[in-house]
Parts: structure tokens; C-alpha cells; sequence
């Protein structure tokens, strides 16, 4: 039976730690400040940037929103973000995507001051992550790196696949993977005899977007397993990209759907809000 790797438990103990530098910061005079701008009202969008307004609340970083309506132009969100830029008061700006179908997603995003691109998307910081600079990561990957190393999961010289090879997971998470000195092997849709690369893995993150993809035959008895798919099935719960029934009595140690991956992408990104503060 595998160990359970309690994403609730960690990302809470990062928000408290969070919580008490954030007051501490207060003492100094200084309020962290997060602006979340969702452009239309599309409803995930709306829950997210809920979830992200709550946490915000609970930690004490203080938040701006920005709600704008569909039919925004471009130009004018742009205006926005370069006007929050110049705004000592604001440390982190974060644009809720998708945006509608009329805006450019990457223009948009390299509008951001990298020093507050608490997303992690801008091109300097992707740049940054690849060749060893400081600069913002992407919270998902930057997640799971806390929650292996919470749970003294060592990723040193240990072989690390990672399935997927988007530009919010995959490959910043296999970048993370090599800068923790993992030797890390990233598959796709096109990758060759997928079961006999996933079955060296001591790490294998799945990020497939398919769901219970991974079962134990893709899986070498012992290792630990990272599920970051989220799917809502038919009965209304929710699964992952793992087929956590078949996969967990052979794993060492594997993370849950949901109460795993999911609820460290959050406390990431309050982690970088706080961090953009302290670095202002
Ligand atoms: P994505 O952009 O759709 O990327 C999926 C990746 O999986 C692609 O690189 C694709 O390869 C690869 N793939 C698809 N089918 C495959 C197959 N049969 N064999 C091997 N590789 C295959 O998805 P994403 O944004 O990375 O997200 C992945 C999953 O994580 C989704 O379920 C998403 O909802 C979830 N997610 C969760 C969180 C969280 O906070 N927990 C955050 C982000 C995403 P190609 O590149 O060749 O197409």
C-alpha cells in the first residue's frame, strides 16, 4: 500500500507559514498586494479567481480585482496591466485565462512586469526557470516540487518521467526536475513504447489531460506517482490522469484526486505573491 501524499495537509502548512510572514511584513509597514483581472465571466474562471480571492483573504494579502466585460479591447487591458506595472502598491498581477477569442494570450501575458508575474507565464520567467536564473515558476510544477520534498521524497540521481509536455506543466516541471538533479525523461503524444519509459520511473508526473490513463502497468512497483489530471466524471466525482485503484497497491507513494496536486497550485502562487513583495 502506497503512502498517500496529502496535498490539503502540505499546501495548508504553506499557507499558514505564509500567513505569519505576510504579518510579519505588516509589522515592517508592508501590505502585499495581489491584482486578479478576469476578463468576461466565464464560470471556471469565476471559481478560480474566487478560490484565489479566499486565499488571499485567509493569508493577508490584500486583493484588487478587476472583473472587465467581454467586449474589453485588447488595448485596453493592456493599458490596465502596464498601469498596475508602474504601481508600487501591487506586487503581483495575475491574468485569469482563457481570455476571449479576440485578445492575444501571449501578448497579454509579456505585458506583465516580469517582477510581478506571480503566474510564472511570461516568457522572462520561463526563460529564467530554463537556464538557472531567479524568476517566477509556474505553481503547478513549483507545487509538486513542495509536496515531494514535504514529504522527504529525494529527487536527487532519481529517474524522473514526466507525461505531458504543456507549457503551464510538462515542461516547467521537468526543468524543476532537473534543477533538483533528477534525471528527468518528458513524454508526449508521440513518444515511442510510452509503458517502457514510465516503468523506470522512481518519479512519474502524469499531466495527460486523459482521465485514469495510468494504470499499474505503467507503473514500476515502489515508485512515487504524481497525479496532476483533474476530470469530473460521470457519477460527478472527481478522478486524475492516474487510475489511482490499480496504480496505489503497487506505488511507494502517490498523490490523490482530488486533495493532492490541485490545492498546492494555489498556496504556489500566494508563495510567489509574497516572494514578489519581499523582492519589491
Ligand atoms: P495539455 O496542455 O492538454 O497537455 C497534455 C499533454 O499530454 C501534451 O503534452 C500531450 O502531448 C500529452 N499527451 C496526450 N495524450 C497522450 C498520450 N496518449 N500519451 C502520452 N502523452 C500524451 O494539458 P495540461 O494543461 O498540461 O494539463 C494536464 C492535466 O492536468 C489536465 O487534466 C488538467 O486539467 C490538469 N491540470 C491540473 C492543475 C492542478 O492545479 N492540479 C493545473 C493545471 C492542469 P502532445 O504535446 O504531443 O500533444
Amino acid at each position: 500500500m502506497a503512502t498517500l501524499i496529502d496535498g490539503k495537509r502540505i499546501s495548508q502548512e504553506i499557507k499558514d507559514e505564509l500567513k505569519a510572514k505576510v504579518e510579519a511584513l505588516k509589522e515592517q509597514g508592508k501590505e502585499i498586494c495581489l491584482a486578479v483581472i478576469q476578463v468576461g465571466n466565464d464560470p471556471a474562471s469565476t471559481v478560480y479567481v474566487g478560490n484565489k480571492k479566499k486565499a488571499c483573504a485567509y493569508i493577508g494579502i490584500k486583493s484588487l480585482a478587476y472583473e472587465l466585460p467581454e467586449e474589453t479591447k485588447e488595448d485596453e487591458l493592456l493599458e490596465l496591466i502596464k498601469k498596475l506595472n508602474d504601481d508600487d502598491s501591487v506586487h503581483g498581477i495575475l491574468v485569469q485565462l482563457p481570455l476571449p477569442k479576440h485578445m492575444d494570450e501571449d501578448k497579454v501575458i509579456d505585458t506583465i512586469s516580469p517582477a510581478k508575474d506571480v503566474d510564472g507565464f511570461h516568457v522572462q520567467s520561463v526563460g529564467a526557470l530554463s537556464i538557472g536564473r531567479p524568476g517566477f515558476v509556474s505553481c503547478t510544477p513549483a507545487g509538486i516540487i513542495q509536496l515531494l520534498k514535504r514529504s522527504n521524497i529525494e529527487i536527487e540521481g532519481k529517474e524522473c518521467v514526466v507525461i505531458g509536455r504543456s507549457n503551464i506543466v510538462g515542461k516547467p516541471m521537468s526543468m524543476l526536475l532537473l534543477r533538483e538533479n533528477g534525471t528527468v525523461t518528458v513524454c508526449h503524444s508521440r513518444t515511442k513504447n510510452l509503458k517502457e519509459v514510465t516503468k523506470r520511473a522512481d518519479i512519474l508526473v502524469a499531466a495527460i489531460g486523459k482521465p485514469k490513463f495510468i494504470d499499474a502497468s505503467y507503473v514500476k512497483e515502489g515508485a512515487t506517482v504524481i497525479d496532476v489530471g483533474i476530470h469530473r466524471q460521470e457519477n460527478g466525482k472527481l478522478c486524475g490522469d492516474v487510475d489511482f485503484e490499480s496504480v496505489e497497491p503497487i506505488a511507494g507513494a502517490i498523490t490523490p484526486v482530488p486533495g493532492g496536486v490541485g490545492p498546492m497550485t494555489i498556496a504556489m502562487l500566494m508563495n510567489n505573491c509574497v516572494e514578489a513583495g519581499e523582492r519589491a
